[in-house]
This record gives structure tokens, sequence and C-alpha cells, in this order.
């Protein structure tokens, strides 16, 4: 696989799931070695774990001064639709959260299309299994040289347990992925807002449960799951290099999948003079 990039920019203007505030993003074309970049103001942010700053409801990019917000659902999307290279230019702290799945931005990038670029795709291929665990929540890496993710999701009724079984590439991304939204249960709503988190939150952008059920139509009946996986490849975006392995995932969300990305960083991609090493691992096969 080669590195890639997108033969023109796409732009989304919204509001911000969380802050409720005005939000804008442009995805631009960037250069072979680039990876994907935020460009908050003067400041450039990539798109790495070691940026993480939060985790607590989404993953906040930082880098000790500016702060980006809701970045897993537009890297999903590049990561799902094979973009290796991004400037993301972002006006507000958040990134819109437009229908709260990452359709949006798959589609466009599918329509603006997506480029081959002269240089092989930095992966990480692992050599032997790799996992984290927290209290009931796991995320088990398996080499593969393919990336398949196997997802186990249970969530108080009216969700329930929900499996997910998928080999990622860019149809299945777009086909079976990324028109997944984000959900919440209408008894959160309240405490979200009094933490002043889903203040832009609506029916027209995330699926809401209530005790008898979802309160709009489902796109799947195992929408959840879809969208657990589409947070996962956001997160696993985070690694730098394309991770290609087999995944099993047990009720983990942001917080185990951006440690795992850590750790992997740690043991295998060092960043030297721009251009990603991977070490110990085998990489471009
Ligand atoms: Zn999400």
């Amino acid at each position: 696989m080669n590195q890639s990039t997108l033969a023109g920019a796409v732009r989304f203007d919204g509001v911000g799931l969380h802050t409720g505030a005005p939000a804008s993003v442009e995805i631009q074309p960037a250069a072979v070695d680039f990876g994907v970049q935020f460009v908050l103001g003067e400041t450039l942010v990539a798109a790495h774990a070691d940026n993480v700053v939060d985790t607590s409801r989404a993953t906040v990019l930082g880098d000790g001064r500016k702060r980006l917000s809701t970045v897993e659902h537009v890297l999903s999307a590049l990561f799902g639709m094979e973009v290796t290279n991004a400037r993301v230019v972002v006006d507000g702290e958040e990134i819109p959260v437009v229908d709260g799945s990452a359709q949006a931005f798959a589609d466009a990038f599918a329509a603006v299309g997506v480029v081959s670029q002269p240089a092989p795709a930095w992966q990480l291929e692992l050599a032997e299994p790799f996992e984290v665990r927290d209290d009931g929540s796991a995320l088990v890496l398996l080499p593969s040289d393919a990336l398949r993710i196997r997802f186990v999701a249970d969530f108080p009724q009216p969700i329930g347990l929900q499996y997910l079984d998928v080999r990622v590439d860019a149809q299945s991304y777009r086909g079976c992925i990324a028109p997944a939204r984000t959900f919440g249960y209408l008894h959160e709503v309240e405490a979200l807002r009094a933490r002043g988190l889903a203040l832009g939150g609506t029916l027209e952008n995330a699926l809401v449960f209530s005790p008898s059920g979802p309160m709009q139509e489902l796109r799947w009946p195992d929408e959840v799951v879809r969208h657990k996986v589409l947070d996962l490849l956001g997160d696993i975006a985070l690694l730098g290099p394309r991770l290609r392995c087999e995944i099993i995932a047990i009720k983990s969300g942001h917080a185990l999948h951006v440690r795992a990305m850590r750790e992997l960083r740690a043991r295998y991609v060092r960043d030297a003079g721009g251009a990603l090493q991977a070490l110990g691992a085998r990489t471009n096969e």
C-alpha cells in the first residue's frame, strides 16, 4: 500500500457536539510523510496518541496551549478511506459533529478522490500479540496481514449486547461503519450538560435511547457496535503508522484505545526528522 492524500480540499461547517459552538474544518491535501496533522491557528498538532490530553467523553488533542475536541470521527474517516496524508485546518475548539457519524466525511473524500502518492505507507504489522486491559474491558491485537476487527459491546438496556466482525477496507468502511451515529441515553443528557458537555447534541446529530428504545429510526439494528468500531478506527489512527492486525475489542473505549496506542508508539514508533521509523516490528511489507 502506498501513501495517499485527497485530490482536493473538502470543508464542513457546523457546531461542536460538546461545546455547541460554531465549528468548521477543512481537510486539505498534504505531501508525502506529512501524516495527519491538525492546524490550529499557528499551531500544528500531529494526530498521535502522545498528543491526547483527554478521553473522558471524546478524544481531545492538544499541545499544552491549544485543545481540539472530538477528533475521532474525522480521523476514523481518513483512516477508513485510506488517506494517510492530510492537513486538517480547524476553526473552533471542536470538529463539527455533522450528523454524529463519519458518513459525510467518507462520502466527501470519495467524491473529491483519494490519490496514491509515490512512497510506501508506513504500516505496523505486529510480530507478536499485544493486549491492554482495564476493569472488565480488553483490547487484544493479534498478528495478521489484514485489518480485521471483532468488537463486543455491552451496554445497559435498551441497547444490550452487540457484536460485529468486519474486515476493514475503504469499501466496508463506507458501507458498514461510516454511517453509524454517536449514541447516548436520554437520562445521560442532563448529566452531560451539567458538566458542560453535549451542548450541541440534538436528535439530528446523536442517536438517543430512552428506556423504551431508540428515539430515532436506527440505520442498523446493531448501529451502536458499528459506531464503536468507527470510534476505535479513529483511535488506532493515533498510532501514526497504519496498524495492520486482528483486533478483538471487548467493551473498550477511547481511554483504553489511546493507552494501547501510546504503549505501541513507545515500543515501536519513533519520529525522526518528520518521518516515522518503526522499531522492532515489521513495517512496509
Ligand atoms: Zn464517536
